[in-house]
Order: structure tokens, then C-alpha cells, then sequence
């Protein structure tokens, strides 16, 4: 993110989230994208329907604000949650540096009212009358209850507002996971994939290999016990081939009913041979279908292994592993390619 995004970034938090404050809208991600979007003015729709909620209610409802949010901001919010993160630390940071500005402050007028004090103490010394010193000293201590209830007014209202900046950044790294990981069965998704391939590949790494796998007949499953059994088997079949991961290896879900597994640091023989070790663990799943009384141990799926070269890009690695995939299915399903030797 460029820094003049950043400092875009921070301004509109420092818009919104006053905003929220103010109509009492909880500071939840989802909330807090919602208002950001709203700040940020780039849609006039999202504005206008919004400003009429407000003018009407004062606030907005959970359920009018996800609605709000599914129209307008779902699908860009997930791509800037790591923005949203780099801006909540950027004004955390303003933040923290204002707190420490005022408690300077409130040292500096201290030593201020320490020596006013000194003062007046060789004033009687000297003389002076007693009405007017105690003249001095009420207007002393006026002026530095004023000063002092105020700092601690802005003081505690800089903790409110950096507690508040801990919470939303907790629950922002919360959200950051879920764009990451699976929801249906938990390993990482194929957005993780993707940015994880090209960082590695961006490395040159020294042997990374790549497996494609594709549950075989599938869709069978779903029209002979239900969509939900089909459920079932994925996260089952998940459960297996993680359980098979070692050593920096990382399984994802990358469609459907297909996943990819990663070696960053094996030969290729040693992936095939992975591969292999995953199609056999996967023969023996067995579950329970409760509707249908009957046991399913017939899960297999079809493995394609490829190798990376340097000058390879990640589509034509993706590519070369896909082919060989298909090939494993042509040639009857339940099978490793290139054959493990
Ligand atoms: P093949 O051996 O050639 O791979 O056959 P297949 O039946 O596995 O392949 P196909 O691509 O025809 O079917 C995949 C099916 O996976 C279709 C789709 O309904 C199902 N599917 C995809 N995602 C999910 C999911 O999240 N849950 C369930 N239950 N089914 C899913
Ligand atoms: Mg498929
Ligand atoms: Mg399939």
C-alpha cells in the first residue's frame, strides 16, 4: 500500500469512526467497512440510502447495516482488510504518540504551577496582604483544576478511543483468517493458494512440486445421499490429506471438490511418492451415512504431480498438474500421475 493510500486510509478511519461513535453503531468489521465506504463517498447510493436510515432511526440496525454491507462493500472489503489493518495501526500509532503528547503536557503545566507556588510563598515573605495572596492562590488552583480535569477528560477519551483501536484490530486480524481459510472445512482456501504460490515461486525455490487432487465421482455422492453427506465426505477427506502435510508441505481447498497440496522442499520423486501415500490414506476413509444406515467406504480420488522449473509460471505449473490429473481420470480414477516409482 503506497503511503499516499495510507494516509487516505487514515483519514477516512478518523472519519468513520467518530461517525459510528456518534449513531451508536457497534464497531464491528463489518460495521466499521461499511462506515469507511461511507466516508470514503466513492458510492453516492450507498450514501444516500444510509443518510435516509439515519435521518429516520438515529442509528442503523444490524440487520439494515448487513444488508448495506452485502450490497456495497462485501467483495472489495475482503481484498482491503490488510489495508483496513495497515490504517487501524497507522492511527493506533497516531494515537499513542497524542497520548504521550498530553501527558507532557500535564507534566509541563505541573512544574508551571510548582514554581507559581514558590512564588507566592516568598511573596508572604515579603509582605504582601493576606487577601491578595489567597486571591492568588484560588485563582492558581482554579486554573489547574481546569487544566488538570481537562487533560484527564482528553486523556481518558485518547484510552477509550486506543482500547477501542485494540478491540477492532483484534477482531480485523479475526476477519483477515477468514478470507484465508476454508469455511466449510477449515484448511486454507484458494486465495491462500494463490498468494502463497506466488510468493513462493518469486523465491526460486529449489524444489517445489505441486499435487492436484480430485475427489473421483463426486458428484455421486450428492445424488445418492444428499448434498449434505457430500459435505461431509470434503471435510472427511480434508481431515485425511492434512493429516498427511509435514515439513512446510500445505493442503488447500482450491475448488470444489478438488485440492492442491504444496511441497516447497521436496524432490519431485518424493511428492509423487507423497501423493501416493494420500491416495491410499484416502481408500480407507469410512463413514457413517445416519439417514441411510449405511457405511461409505468407496472414497477415492485422482492425483497430478508436477515439478517446477525456473521459467515456470504458475498457471503453466497449475497447468502441467491439471493434465496430468486428467490424464489419472482417463485412465480409471484413483490413481497417482506421474505413477509413483
Ligand atoms: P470426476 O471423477 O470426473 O471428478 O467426477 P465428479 O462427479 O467428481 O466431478 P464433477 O465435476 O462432475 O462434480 C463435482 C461435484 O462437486 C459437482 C458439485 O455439485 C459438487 N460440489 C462442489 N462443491 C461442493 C460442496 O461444497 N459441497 C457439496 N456437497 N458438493 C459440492
Ligand atoms: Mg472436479
Ligand atoms: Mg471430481
Amino acid at each position: 500500500m503506497s503511503k499516499e493510500l495510507m494516509q487516505l486510509a487514515a483519514i477516512n478511519l478518523k472519519k468513520a469512526v467518530p461517525l459510528m461513535l456518534k449513531h451508536q453503531i457497534p464497531t464491528t468489521p463489518t460495521n466499521y467497512a461499511l462506515w469507511y465506504a461511507y466516508v470514503d463517498e466513492k458510492q453516492p447510493n450507498l450514501n444516500k440510502q444510509l443518510d435516509t436510515i439515519i435521518q429516520e432511526y438515529s442509528t442503523c440496525s444490524p440487520s439494515n447495516s448487513t444488508l448495506l454491507y452485502r450490497e456495497f462493500v462485501s467483495d472489495p472489503v475482503e481484498v482491503d482488510v490488510i489495508e483496513m489493518r495497515q490504517s487501524l495501526e497507522a492511527m493506533a500509532t497516531e494515537l499513542s504518540q497524542s497520548l504521550k503528547d498530553t501527558n507532557t503536557d500535564a507534566t509541563h503545566f505541573q512544574k508551571r504551577i510548582d514554581s507559581n507556588f514558590d512564588q507566592l510563598s516568598r511573596i508572604e515573605e515579603e509582605g504582601v496582604s493576606l487577601e491578595k495572596v489567597l486571591g492568588i492562590v484560588r485563582n492558581l488552583a482554579k486554573e489547574s483544576d481546569d487544566i488538570r480535569s481537562s487533560t484527564e477528560y482528553f486523556t481518558g477519551h485518547l484510552k477509550r478511543a486506543q482500547q477501542e483501536i485494540d478491540t477492532l484490530k483484534a477482531q480485523l486480524k479475526e476477519s483477515e483468517k477468514d478470507v484465508l481459510f476454508d469455511a466449510l472445512t477449515g484448511i486454507l482456501n484458494r486465495r491462500a493458494f494463490d498468494s502463497d504460490l506466488a510468493g513462493l515461486l518469486s523465491q526460486s525455490p529449489e524444489g517445489l512440486c505441486l499435487i492436484l487432487i480430485d475427489i473421483d465421482h463426486f458428484k455421486a455422492f450428492n445424488d445418492n445421499y444428499g448434498h449434505q453427506l457430500g459435505d461431509t465426505v470434503l471435510k472427511a477427506v480434508a481431515k485425511r490429506l492434512s493429516e498427511s502435510c509435514r515439513d512446510g508441505t500445505k493442503i488447500y481447498r482450491y475448488g470444489g471438490e478438488e485440492f492442491a497440496v504444496i511441497t516447497p522442499n521436496s524432490q519431485f520423486r518424493n511428492a509423487r511418492h507423497l501423493a501416493e501415500a494420500m491416495r491410499r490414506a484416502l481408500e480407507k476413509v469410512s463413514l457413517k451415512d445416519r439417514r441411510k444406515d449405511t457405511m461409505i467406504n468407496n472414497i477415492t480420488a485422482s492425483f497430478g504431480v508436477a515439478q517446477w522449473t525456473p521459467s515456470l509460471s504458475a498457471a503453466q505449473l497449475i497447468d502441467q498438474s491439471d493434465k496430468l490429473l486428467y490424464e489419472a481420470k482417463r485412465l480409471g480414477r484413483n490413481r497417482v500421475m506421474p505413477i509413483a516409482s
